[in-house]
């Protein structure tokens, strides 16, 4: 080789690398490429058969589709009310709904080819023809318990582990506001649910026995087909945790099984927090991801401050449950810029799901779009769907909060193209991780 033609390749490198390193700087603003690309990405994206990570699958008369209910009267956000109008748009989409509007007449019309399909489609085949039609391969079923008219291949479940910490006489818990006067006598009735499963007819009198009993119901619940526990805590309690020793709890616990007296807030809280990380402690044990709801809530008291998702640090970053799996369900909303910096925990995931239904896609996609840019391995979809009413069921929103998730993801991915941070082989896996790989990989091998 001579010297000249070593000189003119050391220059062709010198030159390759330079394009390299333009092409691979990013942008601040998406080019005016931004829309193709989001067409061009957005029938790939719909391809992708979902996991849906947190769902309340089931109808509007089965009270079994959470352990708690809404309290009367409670502020509904603009888009999560029952006269959204994307909900008509859900109808035609999934029945073909032929009107505009929902008034009274029309009505009928969706609530007549509901039971028609019901009768087409009997027993658990209508829910699959459901997810089949939004092209969500499962979906998580998050319920109080089971329903016989959900197919457990396709709808796993999540049971509710909360009220193993309210065990005592919750008068003074029940009466702190009107809201907790509609959950807590719920937990309650869970907790006697709990009972009847394990025989038990009146609590133990010894701490020990308690804690057995919650470990036979967890390892029941799994046998009854069970992936995970979840907690909705933030909605009765602050969720910031301390750690008291055994020996408090028990001596708190022995005093109060009895039923009779009423315990002191401050000791109540004492032996909620040991149950809680008792409970945590099992997660990792029986190989049961812990999944808490971490965002706003349902009801007008519902203390924002006080279950901020970043009061769960000291729990989430304790070394003593790095076995334990853990998805903060709805991802801290408003919060989820804070939220996305936890699941630098190996063993800490994001389920995205209310999140696509309290914004609209053009707000969503920003959330989407940081978390992409930061733990993208990390982020699980969900649609957090739940009846509405005898009218409009869990079937529209689980098409709302599918079609508005994808819409959001496909929008994000356009932008991080556009703007040089990703290639479109690289956007098309982080969807396919989002919608339905990074959940699926937390339960090895027990949903797909
Ligand atoms: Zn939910």
């Amino acid at each position: 080789m001579t010297r000249r033609i070593i000189i003119f390749l050391s220059l062709l490198v010198v030159a390759a690398s330079f394009a390299q390193s333009a092409a691979g700087q990013a942008r601040p603003l998406p080019g005016p490429d931004v829309q193709q690309i989001y067409q061009r990405l957005l029938p790939e994206i719909e391809k992708i058969p979902a996991f849906d990570h947190h769902a309340h699958p089931g109808f509007a008369d089965d009270p079994d589709v959470d352990a708690m209910a809404a309290p009367p009267d409670a502020s509904e956000p603009l888009r999560t009310r029952d006269d959204n109008p994307e909900l008509i748009a859900a109808a035609k989409a999934l029945f073909g709904y032929p009107y505009d509007d929902l008034s009274a007449e029309h009505a009928k019309w969706l609530v007549a080819k509901k039971s028609e399909l019901k009768k087409q489609y009997p027993g658990a085949a209508y829910f699959d023809l459901i997810l089949d039609k939004i092209n969500t391969e499962s979906s998580v079923a998050n319920r109080a318990m089971m329903a016989d008219y959900l197919d457990p291949k396709r709808f796993p479940w999540v049971f509710f582990a909360d009220s193993f910490m309210w065990p005592f006489n919750n008068r003074r818990e029940t009466a702190r506001n009107p809201d907790e006067g509609v959950f807590i006598p719920l937990q309650e009735k869970m907790l006697h649910r709990w009972m009847q499963q394990e025989n038990v007819s009146q609590l133990p009198a010894k701490f020990n026995d308690y804690l057995e009993f919650i470990v036979r119901t967890l390892d029941d619940n799994t046998k009854r087909g069970g992936i995970a526990m979840k907690f909705e805590v933030a909605y009765f309690r602050p969720t910031t945790f301390s750690d008291p020793p055994r020996s408090q709890a028990e001596e708190i616990y022995e005093k109060y099984a009895s039923g009779g007296v009423v315990p002191g807030e401050g000791e109540y809280r004492i032996f909620q927090d040991y149950i809680f990380r008792y409970l945590v402690g099992l997660g990792g044990r029986f190989h049961l991801p812990v999944h808490i709801h971490t965002a706003v809530g349902i009801g007008d008291y519902f203390n924002l401050s006080q279950s901020n998702v970043m009061g769960l640090e000291s729990v989430l970053r304790d070394p003593r449950y790095h076995s334990t799996t853990f998805v903060l369900i709805h991802g801290g909303y408003p919060l989820e810029r804070e939220a996305i910096w936890l699941a630098a925990m190996k063993n800490v995931y994001i389920d995205s799901s209310f999140g696509e239904l309290a914004q609209y896609p053009a707000a969503f996609k920003d959330t989407l779009k940081m978390w992409l840019e930061t733990f993208p391995e990390k982020i699980t979809f969900g649609t957090d769907c739940f009846p509405y009413n005898e009218v409009l069921g869990a079937e529209e929103s689980y098409w709302l909060g599918a079609e508005s998730s994808r819409k959001a993801l496909t929008a994000a991915l356009a932008e991080m193209i556009s703007e040089n941070e990703i290639t479109e082989a690289r956007a098309l896996e982080l969807a396919h991780g989002y919608l339905h790989d990074n959940a699926v990989k937390l339960y090895g091998g027990k949903v797909h």
